[in-house]
């Protein structure tokens, strides 16, 4: 098991991509923060799973948006499980909404949760990986840090922003034996994108841009992210690993 011992937060781990590495760090034997925002029956099932299969696990409200919830993730992994080795930032949502009809609420919640949120809560999590010799922190970012989606430019922005973030924290961060890097997810089939993909002939477009000719599942994430939680990984830093099918190759 390549996570034993570790202690690890996921946000937004109730469903989709986040629920799914938090899955896949129980199975390497990590404990696990399952954070959930609303839902809590769905992350309650996912935290249930991963102890039915042997493994350590709580889920725990907070709404990354604000730092009291940072605090109360944090506060958690510590007292539950004895401290933090691993952060996933996972959480995220995404708006609909042409640039001539921008709203600053959308920026604010899309910025707050995709990009504050993330920030503020890796600066948390970093001060106790201080203390305790070292971390990984991982981001979960998308091809739209480098390509823009139409009608969604303010979630475009907030992956560009994590690119940045992610160079940024990985560059002070070093001499602390903290990690961080990025994984940016193609089209991943998941509650944020189901409706919207089956609409008229969206999927059968966006599948011919897949070299890999398939839409992702949740489960295709958790490889890269079991490598860059994991001492694999321990000379990389600052960087981010694309699991798209290819999807950039055509862009
Ligand atoms: P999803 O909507 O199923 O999951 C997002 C999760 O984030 C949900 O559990 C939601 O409750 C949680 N969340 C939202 N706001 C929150 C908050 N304020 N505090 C705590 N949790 C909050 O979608 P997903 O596809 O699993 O998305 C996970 C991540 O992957 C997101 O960051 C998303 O941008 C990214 N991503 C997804 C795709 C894709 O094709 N599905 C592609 C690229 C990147």
């Amino acid at each position: 098991m390549r996570l034993q011992g570790k202690v690890a937060i996921v946000t937004g781990a109730g469903r989709g991509i986040g629920r799914a590495i938090a899955h896949g760090y129980g199975r390497e034997g990590a404990a696990v923060v399952v954070n959930y925002s609303r839902s809590r029956e769905s992350a309650e099932n996912a935290a249930g799973a991963i102890r039915d299969a042997g493994g350590r696990a709580i889920a725990v409200q907070a709404d990354v948006a604000h730092p009291g919830g940072h605090n109360a993730l944090i506060e958690a992994a510590v007292k539950e499980f004895g401290g933090l080795d691993i952060l996933v930032n996972n959480a995220g949502i995404e708006i609909h909404e042409p640039v001539l009809d921008a709203n600053p609420e959308t920026w604010e919640r899309i910025i707050d949760v995709n990009l504050k949120g993330a920030y503020f809560l890796s600066v948390r999590a970093a001060a106790v990986m201080m203390g305790a010799g070292g971390g990984k922190i991982i981001n979960i970012s998308s091809v739209h840090d480098l390509e823009p989606l139409w009608n969604r430019a303010i979630y475009s922005i907030s992956k560009g922003g994590l690119l940045m973030m992610v160079k940024s924290l990985a560059l002070e961060l070093a001499e602390y034996h903290i990690c961080v890097n990025a994984i940016s997810p193609g089209a991943i089939l998941t509650d944020m994108n189901r409706s919207h993909l089956a609409q008229g002939d969206r999927r059968a477009r966006l599948l011919e841009q897949i070299p890999l000719k398939r839409i992702g599942e949740a489960g295709d994430i958790v490889g890269a992210a079991v490598f860059l939680a994991s001492s694999e990984s321990d000379y990389v830093t600052g960087t981010t690993i694309y699991v798209d099918g290819g999807l950039l190759l055509h862009k």
